[in-house]
């Protein structure tokens, strides 16, 4: 049919159907996702005058937005456009200029309709919330959030008011606090969408249903929207408060405390929310917090280009590990969790079963639905006797710390395995060459580092040893990113890049302790610094007999009259056995008061600068290939300080 004209755009693309629905489908161009890049707006600004002017001539009925990509409908705004963005000269007219645009698309004079399905993140679901009226499918790739603040900011395109208008303001606030990614029912039970559709191939059809029978969201309940009301909204913006200096200091963190800022003057009225926006936002976009969190979204972002590609990528479907422990145990599980066919060898079935049922409990934590479940317990098998090795693309080594009996399970496995399999190890303190000598191909064995917990923790060291070449490790962080882990190359060096700097720091902060310093007080300096966790709580948490075994691999062992080592004697290793440095109970170190001190955060500088001093030398040593490497590896390995944007980072800018 012919098509009414429309100004041509990059971003857009739009097509009026024989009812009379005009269908705006975005799809950025070159990207496997779509993202509201100033162009993208611009141009959605050009299309609603146009389609302004479609609904007053009675040519157009409605409008729906979708996205013609599969990974989704919009992953945000375009992040590669901030730095410029952060210009106190560019960004409040940008926003000026986006917020008029979501205004004219709320304002139109027929329905708007926002088709979702995949991600819905950001200035996405600012976008959508500017719609009358959302419809998503209820899969499990379906995901709304606002992640602003993991970038130093807050919703900027007017979501702030907007998603309290939809969801209430507990909801919404508790969502842009956190950036934490929504399902569609959660999204639907909050009032962030409001019908749920079973496929992808239907949404077209509910959001037409949504355009002719003119269907319009209302607001939040009363009974939620009161939250907002005078001294009721006090006494949110204080718990929110307590709440959110638990997790990230405004000083270190300063986005989160802003929006509670703007909620706290604004919160009863959507409309004056969202025009205070751009006061707080501006100065957010240009910190250095900011400016450092896009620097570890881009670095994580690269880690994710790593491996093999194109047609070479290769495709894993069974693992084999060997080894049922705290590690072997935890690897299998997460390999089943994330789709692959796993078996699980030990000595015997006892050593097993544990981690089968750890395993159990994960996939009930992280899936959803019991078949789910189910189809991951499945795919994960106990395998005494090693059948498994035969069948597999990876075999991961996570026996006992002992070279001869891992040099003889590859002797075996050597035998066993297919000609391309992967072989690898996650030792932390043997040289991988001394392991790969026992091959008749030593060139075949890899380390594949993963960290405990191995749910909670994405980095996975890929370590190559001298008789690798770059396919060999290529193959290793294609295999890390099939599992979701982020892959760091390193070379095989004694505790290669995340134990080597970790090591002085935690020692470094035992032998205070040794000399009579209080253990309390060091651990609230580095937290004050911006590190998740101080170093001897750290050292409980790791497991005292791991942290001297890593520390005499790197020969800095402390003395056998030390109170560490007296503590290892009498297997009190930290949390695992219920007391370390500290007493442990519920998996809660017990604190006692932390002594005044004049600036703990000088204080944690202190603890930390032989972190960052080791990172330097690893660094000049060549055992990461860059301080890009070593910045994104510490961060995700120790949780050093993300606002700091590594510890190269923050050494160079003189914070470290
Ligand atoms: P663990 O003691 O919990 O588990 C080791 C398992 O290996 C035991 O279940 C044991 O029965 C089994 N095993 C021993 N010999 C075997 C054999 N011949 N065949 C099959 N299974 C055998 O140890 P863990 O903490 O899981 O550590 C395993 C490996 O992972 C070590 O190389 C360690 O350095 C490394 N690692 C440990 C951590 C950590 O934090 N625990 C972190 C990273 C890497």
């Amino acid at each position: 049919m012919p098509q009414p004209q429309m100004p041509a755009m990059t971003n857009w693309r739009f097509e009026v159907d024989l009812e009379g629905i005009g269908w705006l489908t975005i799809d950025t161009p070159k990207s496997p996702v779509n993202t509201l890049s100033r162009i993208a707006i611009s141009e959605l600004e050009t299309a609603l005058l146009r389609v302004e002017d479609l609904i007053a001539s009675g040519e157009v009925v409605g409008l729906v937005i979708q996205s013609g990509k599969d990974s989704g409908f919009i992953a945000g705004a375009d992040v590669t456009e901030f730095d410029q963005m952060s210009d106190p000269n560019i960004l409040p007219e940008a926003l000026k200029r986006a917020h008029a645009v979501m205004d004219r698309l709320e304002n139109l004079k027929a329905p708007a309709i926002a088709a979702i399905h995949g991600f819905c993140l950001g200035g996405g679901l600012e976008l959508a919330l500017a719609c009358h009226y959302r419809v998503a499918v209820n899969d499990d790739k379906t995901r709304l959030g606002f992640p602003e603040v993991n970038l130093g900011i807050f919703p900027g395109f007017g979501g702030t008011g907007r998603s309290i208008r939809q969801a209430g303001p507990v909801d919404a606030m508790q969502a842009m606090l956190t950036g934490r990614m929504i399902r569609a029912g959660a999204a639907r039970g909050m009032g962030l969408v409001d019908k749920l559709v079973r496929h992808r191939d239907i949404l077209h059809w509910e959001a037409r249903k949504a355009v002719l029978q003119k269907r319009k969201s209302g607001p939040a309940p009363l009974i939620q929207r009161i939250m907002a009301w005078g001294p009721i909204r006090g006494q949110i913006v204080a718990r929110m408060r307590t709440e959110t200096s638990k997790k990230a200091r405004k000083e270190h963190y300063p986005a989160p405390h802003a929006l509670i800022d703007l909620f706290e003057q604004h919160g009863d009225d959507w409309r004056a929310m969202v025009d205070g926006e751009a006061a707080g936002f501006v100065p957010l976009m240009a910190s250095d917090t900011a400016r450092n969190l896009r620097r570890v979204f881009f670095l994580s972002e690269s880690l994710k280009k790593q491996g093999l590609r194109g047609k070479e990528k290769p495709v894993f479907a069974r693992v084999h590990v060997i080894g049922a422990g705290v590690m072997g145990g935890d690897i299998a599980a997460w390999c089943a969790l994330r789709g692959l066919g796993v078996t699980l060898q030990d000595l015997d079935m006892e050593r097993i079963s544990p981690a089968l049922m750890r395993a159990k409990s994960l996939f009930k934590k992280r899936l959803k639905g019991r078949t789910a479940v189910n189809s991951a317990v499945a795919r994960l098998e106990a395998d005494p006797a090693g059948k498994g090795i035969a069948r597999a693309d990876v075999i991961i080594e996570a026996v006992v710390e002992n070279l001869e009996i891992k040099k003889k399970i590859f002797a075996d496995v050597e035998n066993k395995a297919k000609a391309d399999a992967i072989l690898a190890t996650n030792t932390s303190s043997i040289e991988l060459e001394r392991i790969a000598e026992g091959l008749r191909d030593p060139s075949r064995l890899i380390g594949l580092h993963f960290f405990n917990p191995v749910a909670q923790l994405p980095l996975v060291e890929v370590i190559r040893s001298g008789f690798n070449v770059e396919r060999d490790v290529a193959m290793g962080a294609s295999f890390a990113l099939a599992i979701g882990k982020s892959p760091v190359l390193v070379k095989s060096a004694p505790g290669f890049l995340v134990n080597r700097v970790l090591m002085p720091y935690m020692l470094g902060a035992v032998e205070r302790v040794e000399k009579g310093e209080s253990k309390e007080l060091l651990d609230a300096a580095a937290v004050a610094f911006g590190m998740p966790m101080g170093p001897i709580e750290l050292m409980d948490t790791v497991g005292l007999d791991v942290g001297a075994s890593v520390a005499h691999e790197l020969g800095q062992s402390l003395p056998d009259n030390s109170r560490f080592a007296t503590l290892v004697a009498a297997k009190k290793l930290g949390r695992k056995t219920g007391e370390g440095f500290y007493k442990w109970v519920d998996g809660k170190a017990q604190k006692g008061e932390v002594p005044a001190h004049g600036d703990l955060a000088a204080l944690g500088r202190e603890l930390v600068k032989p972190l960052v001093d080791t990172t330097e030398i690893v660094v000049g040593e060549g055992v990461v290939a860059s301080a890009d490497l070593a910045d994104i590896g510490v961060i995700l390995g120790t949780g050093f300080a993300p606002f700091l944007g590594g510890p190269m980072q923050a050494r160079k800018e003189g914070k470290a």
